[in-house]
C-alpha cells in the first residue's frame, strides 16, 4: 500500500508539473472500495485524508468503523435516492448527483441528519453508454438546484471518462463546462476527474479531484 501510494502521488507531482500546476492544487481521493475499514485506518496513517466509496452499504459500514479516524468520505457511485438518508449520515461530499429528484432527496437527508453536504453534478460523457451521470445540457438546472438547496453546497462537477477510448476529449470537455459553470456559480470550482488509468490525462485538462483505487490498492473482488 505504502509503495502504491507513493507510485501515485509521483504520478500527481509529474502531471502537475508537466501542466505547470502545484502538487497541492489536487486532492487524491483514494477509493477504499472492496477493501475493508482496517485499509482506510491504514491510509488515514499514511497520510490519506479522503477517501471514496461507491456503494452505500459497503460505505456505511466502513465509515461507522471508521469513526475515530479523520478522513473525509466522497460518495462517488451511482446513487438511488432510497438511499440518500443513510448517505448523508457519512457522506462529507456526494460526487454523483445526477438529477434533480436526487437533489431533493440529499436535501432532505441532510437536513434530517442535521449536516451539510458537498455535491458535484455528475456528467455523462460517454453518451448514454451507462457509466451514469446528467447530460451535459442539464448542468445549469442541476447546478441552480443544489445552489439553492439548504442543507446542500454546490461543489464543482464529476465525470468518468469513456472506457476503451481516449479520454482526453472527455476531460476537455468537461473542463468546458466547468468554465461555463464558473461564470454563474464561482465557487464550483471542484472538478473530480481522472482514475487509476487516466490521472495524468485528467490532471492535464484541470482535474482538481482525482479518484483513484487499484493503482493504490490493487484489485480484488467485492466485498459482501
Ligand atoms: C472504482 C472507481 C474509481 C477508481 O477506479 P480505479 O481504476 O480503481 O482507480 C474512480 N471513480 C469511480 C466512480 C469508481 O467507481
Amino acid at each position: 500500500m505504502a509503495a502504491g501510494l507513493a507510485e501515485v502521488r509521483s504520478r500527481i507531482a509529474t502531471a502537475t508539473a508537466a501542466a505547470g500546476r502545484h502538487a497541492d492544487d489536487v486532492t487524491l481521493i483514494v477509493v477504499t472500495k472492496f477493501w475493508p475499514a482496517s485499509d482506510v485506518r491504514l491510509l488515514a496513517r499514511f497520510g490519506v485524508t479522503d477517501v471514496g466509496e461507491n456503494r452505500d452499504q459497503e460505505a456505511s459500514g466502513k465509515a461507522a468503523e471508521c469513526a475515530d479516524v479523520d478522513v473525509a468520505w466522497h460518495f462517488i457511485g451511482q446513487l438511488q435516492t432510497n438511499k440518500a438518508r443513510s448517505v448523508a449520515r457519512y457522506a462529507d461530499v456526494v460526487h454523483s448527483v445526477d438529477r434533480a429528484h436526487l437533489v431533493r432527496a440529499l436535501d432532505s437527508a441532510a437536513v434530517a441528519a442535521g449536516r451539510r453536504l458537498g455535491c458535484l453534478v455528475q456528467v455523462g460523457l460517454d453518451h448514454g453508454a451507462g457509466r451514469g451521470g446528467a447530460a451535459p445540457e442539464s448542468v445549469p438546472e442541476l447546478a441552480d438546484l443544489l445552489a439553492a438547496a439548504s442543507a446542500l453546497e454546490l461543489r464543482g462537477l464529476m465525470a468518468v471518462a469513456p472506457l476503451d477510448s481516449d479520454p482526453r476529449p472527455a476531460f476537455e470537455r468537461l473542463a468546458k463546462l466547468s468554465a461555463d459553470l464558473r461564470r454563474e456559480h464561482p465557487e464550483a470550482g471542484w472538478i473530480s476527474a481522472g482514475m487509476s488509468g487516466d490521472l495524468e490525462a485528467a490532471i492535464a485538462a484541470g482535474a482538481t479531484h482525482v479518484r483513484v483505487g487499484s493503482a493504490i490498492l490493487g484489485h480484488r473482488a467485492p466485498l459482501r
